[in-house]
């Protein structure tokens, strides 16, 4: 094997930099993984597969395998529960790393898998159970050194959007309104969906789409790019889960993402309501039921409408360090919060720290950016 050609400091063990660190130690380039929790994978590691009869192509199952190929890497080390402290540009890029404040909950919602995932290979609580023994090279938790590395990638990734700032909708009052990142945990600890409430399955589901995107009075204008297909997947394994449920998709328009995605949509469009309007508020009613007030597009008054569980779309907003990392790394922030990703100069951005995207979009983001950051420390082949 060929020597090592410099290191690289990937920030961020999401699906964004676990793709960029293996795409560097491909190249023979030693890779730093500085990740803030304490496992890896970042959100899409907690998804669940959405296969109803066939596969609903929702990419969770590509995080898994980036992870098991990260594993075990030598050129690759893993410092968890780690994040960055300072820059020195003096001399290279010195990076000082400090323990992260974050505790080890985080790794709670990745115990459970549904019928379709693969046992997960994450670090969670329990080091010993979640990862074969001897498998994955990390350092200790909670990194405190300084370590000269030769360029770096920010793979900082997103933050879901807080729901609890449409207030009309009652998200954190009401427990069987849920967003779609808790659809998923509840659909992977139960291999199905069930209302959080009683822990029986719903037979009247309401998806609510935009959930902080697209929202004018917020000041988000950007579309999420990925609550179109996700909120429509998780609507099909319902209906698959139960024929006889009955889902609506409460929408303003849908966004056709990949080339896959119309075939998709026209198939969906046979088991699901949609309903052209976005709901005003809901209120709870009987049996922890939910009514929806919402104004039908063909019609002038308003429509009520009881649910038995509601999941609000939420997108994807800036991560929650932008502003920190734009500082310590000197990297220009979008108008809309994210990471400038045309910085270079040693310095890059991948995945979803750069705007919203899908699995797919951020792996190939992070392909991109490993691959400058090769060409950059001169290892690209
Ligand atoms: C509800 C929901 C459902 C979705 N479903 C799908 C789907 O079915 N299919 C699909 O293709 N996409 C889906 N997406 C989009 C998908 O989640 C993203 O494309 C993907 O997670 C982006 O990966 P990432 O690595 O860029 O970011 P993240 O997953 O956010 O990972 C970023 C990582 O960086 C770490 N980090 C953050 N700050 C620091 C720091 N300062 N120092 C060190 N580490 C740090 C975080 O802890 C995290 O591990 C969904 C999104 C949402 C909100
Ligand atoms: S995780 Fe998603 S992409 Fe993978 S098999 Fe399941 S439905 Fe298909
Ligand atoms: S992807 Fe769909 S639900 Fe998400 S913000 Fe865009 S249009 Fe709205």
């Amino acid at each position: 094997m060929n020597s090592q050609t410099g290191k690289v400091m990937v920030v961020g063990g999401g699906i964004a930099g676990l793709t960029a660190a293996w795409e560097l130690a491909r190249q023979n380039i030693g890779v730093e993984l500085v990740e803030k929790s304490c496992f890896l994978g970042g959100h899409s590691i907690g998804y669940t597969c959405k296969a109803t009869d066939m596969c609903q192509k929702c990419g969770a199952c590509s995080v898994e395998k980036m992870l098991k190929d990260v594993v075990g890497e030598p050129l690759i080390n893993v410092h968890l529960r780690t994040e960055v402290d300072a820059l020195d540009r003096s001399k290279g890029y010195r990076v000082t790393l400090k323990k992260s404040a974050q505790d080890q909950a985080a790794g709670k919602v990745l115990k459970g898998f549904s019928r379709h995932n693969s046992p997960l290979y994450v670090v969670g609580e329990n080091v010993t159970e979640a990862v074969p023994e001897g498998a994955m090279k990390i350092q200790e938790m909670g990194s405190e050194c300084a370590l000269d590395v030769d360029a770096v990638i920010l793979a900082t990734g997103f933050t879901p959007f807080d729901a609890s700032i449409k207030g009309t909708y009652g998200y954190g009052k009401w427990e069987n309104v849920i967003t779609g990142l808790e659809f998923e945990h509840i659909e992977r600890e139960n291999a199905g969906i069930v209302r959080p409430s009683d822990g029986l399955p719903p037979k009247r589901v309401a998806f609510i789409q935009c959930v902080g995107s697209r929202d004018e009075r917020l000041g988000h204008l950007w579309c999420s790019e990925v609550c179109c297909a996700y909120g429509l997947r998780m609507a099909g394994t319902i209906r698959h889960q139960d024929p006889e449920a009955e889902v609506s998709v409460f929408y303003i328009d849908v966004q056709n993402v990949g080339k896959e995605f119309p075939v998709f949509y026209e198939r969906i469009k046979e088991n699901v309501r949609f309903v052209r309007t976005i709901p005003v508020d809901i209120y709870p009613v009987e049996n922890d039921c939910l009514k929806l007030r919402h104004m039908a597009e063909d019609q002038g008054t308003p429509t009520f409408e009881e649910f038995d569980l509601v999941v609000l779309s939420i997108g994807i907003m800036p991560g929650a360090d932008s502003k920190l990392i734009s500082e310590t790394f000197g990297v220009p922030m979008t108008v809309d919060g994210f990471l400038d990703d045309s910085v270079g100069d040693g310095i890059f951005v991948a995945g979803t720290a750069a705007g919203p995207g899908t699995i797919a979009a951020s792996m190939a983001k992070a392909g991109k950016a490993a691959f400058d950051a090769a060409k950059y420390v001169g290892g690209a082949k």
